[in-house]
C-alpha cells in the first residue's frame, strides 16, 4: 500500500503518517526529516538544502526527487510507504508518477488533511520536535508526559528553525502556490480523499483509518 499525505506545512501530515505507520507497519518516509538529518550530519546534501528550508522555500526539485526515489528503492519500501511532505510541486508528482509506471505501480492514496491558514500559525508555534526519532508534539494539544522530553526516547525536544511566524507565512504562500494543486492532481487519478484537519489527531486517524478499509 503506497500513500501520499498532502495538506498545508502544520496540518498534521507527519503526526498521522505516524500512527498509520505504526499501525500498518509501513515505512513513514518524510522528506523534511531527511533533509533535517543530512543538515545535522553536515553532508553536501544538507548544506545544499538549508538555505531553502531556512528561508522558507522549497529545495529545488531534481534534488529532492533524486533523494527520494533513492529512499524508496530500499527494501524496507518493498510492501508500500506512507510519503509524508513529498511530493510537493506538480514535477514531483510526475517524477514519482513515471518511475512508478515505470515498475508498474501507484499510489492507491492520497488523503488530504485540510486545515484552515488561521489555525496554522497556531499549531506551528506551539510545535515541538524530537531531533532523534522524529516523534512530534504540541505543547498544548498533543503535549509530552514530561515537559521538553521525548516520551518515545527520552531526547530532549526541539523547536525547529522554519516554525518562527515569519517564515511560517512563507511557507504557507509557498503551499498555496505550488503544492496545493497537487489535489487536484490526485483527485483526476482517482485516488484522493480529504478529512477535517481541526478535530483532534485521534479523531482524523479513525477518519483515516476507514478510508484505508
Ligand atoms: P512541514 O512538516 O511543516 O510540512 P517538512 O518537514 O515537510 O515541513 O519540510 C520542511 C522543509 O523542507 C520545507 O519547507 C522545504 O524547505 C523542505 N522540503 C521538504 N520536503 C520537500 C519537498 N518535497 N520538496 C522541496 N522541499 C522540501
Ligand atoms: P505537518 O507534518 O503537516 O507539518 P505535524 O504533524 O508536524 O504537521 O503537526 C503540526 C503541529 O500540530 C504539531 O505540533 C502537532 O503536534 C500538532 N498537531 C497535529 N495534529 C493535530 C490535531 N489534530 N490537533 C491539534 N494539534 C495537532
Ligand atoms: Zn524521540
Amino acid at each position: 500500500m503506497k500513500i501520499v499525505m498532502l495538506g498545508a506545512p502544520g496540518a498534521g501530515k507527519g503526526t498521522q503518517a505516524d500512527k498509520i505507520a505504526d499501525q500498518y507497519g509501513l515505512p513513514h518516509i518524510s522528506t523534511g526529516d531527511i533533509f533535517r538529518k543530512n543538515i545535522k550530519e553536515g553532508t553536501e546534501l544538507g548544506k545544499e538544502a538549508k538555505g531553502y528550508m531556512d528561508a522558507g522555500k522549497l529545495v529545488p526539485d531534481e534534488l529532492t526527487v533524486r533523494m527520494l526515489l533513492d529512499r524508496v528503492s530500499q527494501e524496507d519500501c518493498s510492501k508500500g510507504y506512507i510519503l509524508d511532505g513529498f511530493p510537493r510541486t506538480i514535477p514531483q508528482a510526475e517524477a514519482l508518477d513515471s518511475e512508478l509506471k515505470r515498475l508498474g505501480e501507484n499510489i492507491d492514496f492520497a488523503i488530504d488533511v485540510e486545515v484552515p491558514d488561521q489555525n496554522i500559525i497556531n499549531r506551528m508555534s506551539g510545535r515541538r520536535a524530537c531531533p532523534k526519532c522524529n516523534a512530534i508534539y504540541h505543547i498544548e494539544f498533543i503535549p509530552p508526559k514530561k515537559e521538553g522530553i521525548c516520551d518515545e526516547c527520552g531526547e530532549e525536544l526541539v523547536i525547529r528553525e522554519d516554525d518562527k511566524p515569519e517564515t511560517v507565512k512563507k511557507r504557507l504562500e509557498v503551499y498555496h502556490e505550488q503544492t496545493q494543486p497537487l489535489i487536484d492532481f490526485y483527485d483526476k487519478k482517482g485516488v484522493l480523499h480529504t478529512v477535517d484537519g481541526r478535530v483532534d489527531a485521534e479523531d482524523v486517524f479513525e477518519a483515516i483509518r476507514s478510508i484505508l478499509k
